[in-house]
């Protein structure tokens, strides 16, 4: 028994009243078997899209894709995508099926469906409809094509990325012929819209599951993003790093709270190390500046993948500032938190510490208690409400000019002046401010 949010039950109740066949289908039924909250709730009907118009008249509908089935019916604000039984017709382009025919029994319209999982319809009357076997493949964690595994990724390469990204979310296993299939057609990913990838790839890496998924599919990743395949098996010849680059990203990702900005900055931070290596005369090697180059990969990447520019700014921020220093020491915390503001600084306690447990060299405990002092340190120090940023100086522009100081020598005092309050060398005093800023501008003019 499937619990139907009262859209979904109406949906079915009105299709059932006018003679028609009405399941719900899909992620839904998928995730009520898990015991998930699905997200949105999808029905699947023998009606055609006019039958659904005059089924649905008086209803708030919205024609969001008539032409392949598709009707949006409005109930307590939330949407019911309705969509008539359907198989695909060819793929040309690996992703959209060129037409799609409606038929009449809902078995047709699993079978074009893409893992059993989410191959199986639901109603009261029938009960689980599970033609390919997805109730005992959910049972057992395991994803699997319906069907012809590299021929349903040959239609829609998307499948390959929905698949690595269920693994990971769920934690699942994927299906030996399905893996195969996987490796074997990844070249087709270059046809798919990068949005879309992209929506994938922030799930997949927010996933439980993505340890597994990175190592085992690191060939599929580097299909969609070949700037990453460098890293794979690149021996670091350090001390400071137990695994290859690749190995340490992995588990650097792992390592990090699940949001997309921290997890793909993961991903990214040491893109740039094979670029950057150099090893010195003792044989042990170095990538001096290389965040600079992490910067300019992850750039490339978040462009093609059409992140956002809010993500993709704090993305870059943290590529750049992963290899800083962020201890207890106040000034120092000052310094960061003029840099990257109070939220970026949080982020970058996390950064580091993901970092530092994936080099594998030092004791988590020791990593975690160093993080957790650093993270009071910061408390604290929020807590006093520092002086970090122009607007919180006791002096401003105005103040300033009152004392002939103009043009140029404006900005460049007031940042002298912020630079001393941020490294405690001045109080953020107006007196002291405004003296020290007489004495400056004396010197300047001698
Ligand atoms: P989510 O929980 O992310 O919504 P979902 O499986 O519901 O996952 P949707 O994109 O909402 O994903 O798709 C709904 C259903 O449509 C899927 O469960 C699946 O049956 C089918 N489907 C979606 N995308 C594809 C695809 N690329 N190829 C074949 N079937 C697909
Ligand atoms: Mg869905």
């Amino acid at each position: 028994m499937l619990n139907l949010p009262a859209g979904a039950a109406f949906v079915l109740q009105r299709l059932k009243q006018n003679g028609y066949q009405g399941y719900v289908v899909g992620g839904c039924v998928r995730d009520s078997l898990l015991n998930r909250q699905p997200k949105d709730w999808d029905v699947c009907t023998d009606a055609l899209p006019e039958d659904m118009q005059r089924i649905f008249r008086g209803q708030h509908v919205i024609e969001t894709g008539l032409k392949h089935g598709t009707l949006t019916v409005m109930y307590d604000h939330e949407p019911y995508e309705v969509t008539t039984f359907r198989v695909d017709g060819e793929y040309t382009d690996h992703r959209h099926p060129d037409e799609v025919r409606f038929v009449k029994d809902v078995a047709e319209d699993l079978a074009r469906r893409d893992f059993t999982m989410n191959a199986m319809a639901w109603s009261p009357d029938t009960g689980l409809v599970d033609v390919f076997g997805g109730r005992e493949d959910l049972a057992a964690g395991l994803i699997r094509c319906v069907g012809d595994a590299k021929m349903r990724f040959g239609e829609d390469a998307l499948r390959i990325m929905r698949a690595l990204r269920f693994a990971s979310v769920y934690g699942f296993g994927i299906e030996a012929e399905t893996s195969r299939a996987i490796h074997e057609m990844k070249g087709n990913l270059a046809g798919v819209a990068a949005e879309r990838i992209r929506v994938e790839l922030a799930k997949l890496l927010c996933g439980r599951g993505v340890g597994a998924i990175l190592r085992e599919y690191a060939d599929v990743i580097f299909a969609v993003l070949p700037q990453l395949a460098p890293m794979h098996g690149f021996d670091q010849r350090t001390p400071f790093h137990a695994y290859d680059v690749w190995e340490h990203t992995v588990r650097a990702v792992e390592s990090v709270p699940p949001t997309e900005v921290l997890r793909l900055t993961m991903l990214l931070h040491d893109s740039g190390k094979p670029a950057a290596f150099t090893m010195d005369e003792r044989g042990v090697g170095h990538a001096y500046g290389h965040p600079v180059i992490s910067v300019q990969i992850a750039e490339e990447i978040l462009a093609y993948l059409r992140v956002d520019h809010a993500t993709r700014d704090r993305v870059l921020l943290l590529v750049e500032a992963h290899d800083m220093g962020v201890t207890s020491e106040r000034t120092q915390l000052k310094r960061r938190l003029h840099k990257l503001g109070e939220e970026a600084l949080w982020e970058l306690i996390e950064v580091k510490r993901a970092d530092a447990l994936g080099k594998g060299t030092e004791e988590a405990a020791v990593i975690e208690a160093r993080m957790d002092a650093v993270r009071q340190a910061l408390r604290n120090l929020l807590a006093e409400q520092p002086c970090v940023t122009l607007r919180d100086m006791a002096v401003n522009g105005r103040d300033l000019m009152a004392e002939g100081v103009t043009g140029k020598a404006l900005g460049e005092t007031l940042n002298w002046l912020l630079g001393e309050v941020i490294n405690e060398r001045l109080p953020n005093e107006r007196e002291a401010l405004m003296a020290a800023a007489r004495a400056h501008r004396d010197a300047e003019n001698a």
